[in-house]
């Protein structure tokens, strides 16, 4: 059979990626992989994609090529909230992303921000981020979460495992589970293999993501590959809109 992965999380000039959709497809192409188009739509990230309108503009834009439809929302922005039904069936594909975290006195931190608040530990830091996304699992009827680790950079320094304990790793696995929302394995913002296999283990899908910006990004999903098959994904099992079905509804009858 001739299985290629797909890569369900790359962006275009559409947001904040330096190719057009065009080279995409041929960057895409040339690697073996299914190409997506999975910019930002949200009112708080870089990107053109900004209003109920301009998404079906992107969206009439995308239905020329041979490629797949994602975006990339922001959870705690509301735009996705406001996106029509009939809109929605044109994605082939969604992705909920966590670029703010909701704190415990419910203001809101970028996580691209490296110095955290004042009082902020790292353990109350990731109670934040499990609970929005415990909360964006509930809320949001998307088909893949975004770079299930990323956060602030200044606790990328931390070695994971002590960043993550056991708990919160199987909080963020029930809540996918529950939701049956697939772990995207991001080429840009890599996760453990502990918490990869343990979502695997818990049945939930993994998803190829290179998260790509730039020529050389778009569409490296080899990272991703390796490591779900390390863990025991089969191929046919990794996240695919096509052949899963989405929860934008674009494969119903
Ligand atoms: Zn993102
Ligand atoms: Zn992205």
């Amino acid at each position: 059979m001739n299985w290629r992965p797909v890569d369900c999380h790359a962006h275009s000039q559409h947001s904040d990626g330096a190719l057009t959709v065009t080279e995409v497809l041929e960057r895409a192409a040339s690697l073996g992989v299914r190409p997506s188009v999975t910019d930002h739509i949200s009112r708080d990230a870089p990107t053109r994609v900004t209003s109920p309108s301009a998404v079906a503009e992107y969206l009439d834009d995308l239905e020329q090529y041979d490629v797949l439809r994602g975006g990339e929302f922001c959870w705690h922005d509301a735009l996705w909230r406001e996106i029509p039904p009939e809109t929605v069936r044109r994605f082939t594909h969604r992705v909920g992303s966590l670029h703010s975290i909701r704190l415990a006195d419910h203001s809101f931190f970028r996580v691209f921000h490296r110095d955290l608040p004042d009082a902020l530990s790292p353990s109350a830091y990731m109670e934040a981020h499990l609970s929005s996304l415990e909360s964006l699992a509930r809320e949001m009827p998307v088909d893949v979460f975004a770079h299930p680790t990323l956060v602030s950079p200044s606790l990328r320094e931390i070695d994971p495992h002590d960043l993550w304990s056991e708990s919160l790793e199987e909080r963020l696995v029930n809540a996918l589970r529950d939701a049956g929302i697939a772990f995207e394995i991001s080429n840009r913002y890599r996760p453990h293999e502990r918490l990869v296999r343990r979502a695997a283990d818990a049945g939930v899908r993994l998803s190829l993501g290179s998260d790509g910006h730039s020529r050389q990004q778009v569409a490296d999903v080899a990272f991703p590959l390796a490591l779900a098959r390390s863990v025991g994904a089969r191929d046919e099992d990794l996240y695919d809109p096509i052949r899963h079905g989405s929860r934008t509804g674009a494969f119903d009858a």
